[in-house]
């Protein structure tokens, strides 16, 4: 069986200080391949070297794109943010369309883009405030899209209780490639719309506990071809190491914790999350 993390921040400072280390454990457990997404510009080039890494054998592929977290900035009134190049959507877009171009052969998806409402209320200060983060988020999230669509890449999408937000986009914006709901967790219905649009769901460390009774079910329900494994490292530990720096090593774990959900022989199940993320990021 082989493995591949289909969302790690590698390029996360939490991994620098040994990272030929990590990558040959991940290697000697199966773990052949790791998507990493990227942040915000400045990450840009992080996750580009480290899919040019020649020193290993686990295969990285890399994303380009703008988190939602990123437009999110605390102690700043909205027209002090709006000079800011940061939250320029015309700047920023020129920014990801050259670095696109320049990059075409060496992406496989656009992202990590999406839509966090969680995130949006508890940083900002009122409801104004609160309404014009989201239709900041909104709008970046959509000028993704549209350059995915025209770079016909897939999209990795970052949720957080705005799935009534995402599925709308999604469906107005008809990606030919198509994309993952990363961190998915929710109920039967939502997931069942995503899939119905040929969307993919990443399965990651929240099924390790017990208490996701709710995304368990679902996730118990669906399609094996719709499924992805993730860590999301280093965040988004799974049980028994809460508060901890995740590793993607724990891909294991998560993996585990999937065969108990799913009736399919174990190795059924592996080697149909590894066609599906050949299906999403590496097939023409
Ligand atoms: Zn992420």
């Amino acid at each position: 069986m082989q493995f591949t993390d289909s969302h790690c921040h590698l390029d996360f400072t939490e991994f620098s200080h040994d990272l030929p280390k990590l990558l040959q454990q991940c290697f000697a457990q199966n773990i052949h391949r790791i998507i990493v997404p990227s942040v915000k510009p400045e990450h840009w080039q992080r996750v580009l070297t480290l899919a040019n890494e020649k020193n290993t054998e686990v295969n990285i592929a890399c994303a380009l794109g703008f988190h939602p977290w990123f437009l999110i900035l605390q102690d700043l009134d909205l027209s002090k943010k709006l000079h800011l190049k940061n939250l320029d959507l015309t700047f920023q877009e020129q920014q990801l369309r050259q670095a696109i171009s320049k990059n075409r052969n060496k992406i496989i998806a656009i992202g990590e883009c999406g839509i966090d409402v969680f995130k949006a209320k508890k940083n900002t200060e009122n409801e104004q405030a609160f309404n014009e983060n989201l239709n900041l988020q909104q709008a970046f999230f959509e000028m993704q899209l549209v350059l995915a669509k025209e770079n016909n890449l897939p999209v990795i999408v970052h949720h957080c209780q705005s799935h009534q937000l995402i599925l709308p986009l999604l469906k107005q914006h008809k990606l030919e490639k198509l994309g993952v709901i990363h961190a998915f967790s929710g109920s039967y219905q939502q997931a069942k719309d995503y899939i119905d649009l040929g969307f993919k769901l990443g399965i990651g460390g929240t099924i390790t506990y017990p208490r996701a009774k709710k995304t368990i079910n679902t996730i118990k329900r669906l399609p094996l071809s719709s499924l992805l494994l993730e860590t999301d490292a280093p965040a988004m530990p799974p049980l028994g190491q809460q508060g901890m720096i995740n590793s993607p090593l724990n891909l294991i774990k998560v993996f585990q914790a999937l065969t108990l959900i799913r009736d399919e022989p174990e190795e059924f199940i592996a080697e149909q999350l590894d066609v599906n993320v050949e299906q999403l990021f590496f097939s023409e």
